[in-house]
């Protein structure tokens, strides 16, 4: 039961060959066992879990149920959830219980969903490698020496043992797509403004954007459905309509055109990645795609424009955790300052301090201009890139990262090498654009991800060109040996 799909799910709901208590009880009755080894959730949440579903089983057996009616998800901790804690990784917020829903919890919980609890991740989303949370590292099913990736790898991970049917995740930078490739999962990161970001805790408010993470294309559809829609809360969400992102999975792919860019393929990735690449690549030319060779002349100078963008955006949206208004407070504060100083100096992790220090170095008076402004010049260069590409080709494909998943402790220590782990994927955010990590085989017993990159509000394209792959492909049916 734990391998079936959403999509499979749904059907064992509507024709009440289980109930959604069942389903639910077996889920969490999974993870109390099984979550000691992984780590991949902060805050499990039976209770609500349990009435949740019961609530959806009279929903099914009224015949009023939405496709997601009843079926347990894992939400990550970035979240807001209303009357549950929502940490996003980080001391900081390690007592602060939400007190509303962010909009895409809302959407779930009106569309029935259950969540079963809420997942680790690296504090405040920065990190490849779920290394930097709080609570602690996730780790990868696949192997349990190895990290899941960062920043939703409690999601992944959690989707990947199965103690989840699927997930959400958050992507600023890669932290969807990335742990996806690693933990052998589908993942999607929609075109910036898709998906509302309110109540979704900001780490860089021009970037960051949510998606599923889930074991199929077919999935990711019903609940980028769900998760998808204008919000007058969000003021960059669009109001552009939804379509049904399952009605097009089926289109053939005959004719379609994949650009490969040159620049992701000349030095960088694992020759044991790359091979997996190209064979998944060979595998759409057989199904009747056309390979056009492309150039995105930019994208060298993706890693270090976001690593300044980032952190700027970051230190501005952190300033809001003072010890005043939520969140941690230092014990006996002598005067205010020292309550600045104090909460924020124990409640933030390293990481988070060196960005918040990286950022508002990059934009104080006299660094702007030579940093920030010259950051958002070369991401308008990235995009350009792109617009052009677009003119060419309908999707974009190439790998997601440049090696299979590392060990724990290997790059905690070398924040620029880790850093390079996004390296194919951050062009992405830059330009807003929507991007799929896809299973594709294995490098050494471990998952590789194929990433496609669709142009503004293609998503319908992407989950088509994923799901045609997973007709003809079973990566996406490999789990770990657990
Ligand atoms: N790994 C990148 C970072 O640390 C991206 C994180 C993310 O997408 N949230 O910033």
């Amino acid at each position: 039961m734990f391998q079936k799909t959403i999509a499979e799910l749904i059907i064992e709901l509507q024709n009440k060959s289980i109930s959604s208590v069942e389903l639910t009880q077996a889920y969490l009755n999974r993870i109390q066992k099984n979550d000691q080894i992984y780590n991949s959730f902060i805050t499990v949440t039976p209770d609500l879990a349990l009435e949740q579903a019961e609530r959806a089983d009279k929903r099914l057996a009224a015949g009023n149920a939405e496709p997601l009616t009843g079926i347990p998800l894992a939400q990550k901790d970035i979240f807001c959830t209303n009357g549950v804690k929502t940490s996003s990784g980080s001391k900081m917020l390690d007592n602060f219980i939400a007190p509303y829903d962010a909009t895409v919890i809302d959407k779930f919980n009106q569309a029935g969903a259950v969540m079963l609890g809420k997942t680790n991740m690296d504090e405040f989303a920065m990190g490849s490698s779920n290394e930097t949370s709080f609570y602690g590292p996730v780790k990868n099913p696949w192997n349990t020496n190895t990290v899941p990736g960062g920043s939703s790898g409690g999601s992944a991970a959690a989707v990947a043992a199965q103690l989840a049917p699927a997930a959400t995740g958050t992507d600023t930078g890669g932290s969807i797509r990335q742990p996806a490739a690693l933990c052998n999962l589908t993942g999607l990161k929609p075109t910036y403004g898709r998906v509302s970001r309110y109540g979704m805790i900001a780490f860089a408010s021009s970037l960051d954007q949510a998606g599923p993470m889930t074991k199929t294309a077919e999935d990711a559809a019903i609940m980028l459905n769900a998760m998808a829609g204008f919000d007058p809360k969000d003021s960059t969400c669009s109001n552009k309509n939804v379509p049904d992102y399952t009605a097009d999975l089926n289109k053939n792919l005959k004719g379609l055109k994949i650009g490969l860019p040159k620049e992701f393929f000349e030095k960088g990735m694992d020759e044991s990645v790359a091979k997996v690449i190209e064979d998944a690549i060979d595998t759409y030319k057989k199904a009747g795609a056309e390979l056009v060779e492309i150039s995105l002349p930019n994208s060298g100078l993706s890693v270090p424009s976001y690593y300044v963008v980032a952190p700027a955006e970051a230190s501005s949206n952190l300033s809001r955790f003072d010890g005043v208004r939520y969140g941690y407070r230092c014990e006996n504060p002598v005067d205010l300052e020292d309550m600045y100083k104090r909460s924020r100096g124990e409640g933030f992790g390293e990481e988070v301090k060196r960005r918040i220090m990286i950022g508002t170095y990059a934009l104080s008076v006299g660094f702007y201009d030579a940093y920030y402004l010259k950051a958002q010049k070369v991401r308008r260069l990235i995009s350009e890139d792109f617009k052009k590409a677009f003119e060419k080709v309908d999707v974009i494909m190439g790998p997601t990262t440049p090696t299979t998943a590392f060990n724990i402790g290997e790059k905690s220590n070398d924040p620029v090498t880790m850093y390079l782990s996004d390296i194919y994927t951050i062009a992405v955010n830059l330009a807003g654009l929507p991007g799929m990590s896809i299973p594709a085989g294995f490098a050494n017993n471990m998952p590789v991800g194929l990433q496609l990159i669709g142009n503004y509000f293609e998503e319908s394209r992407l989950l088509n060109v994923a799901h045609q792959y997973q007709q003809i492909t079973d990566w996406h049916k490999q789990t770990p040996a657990m």
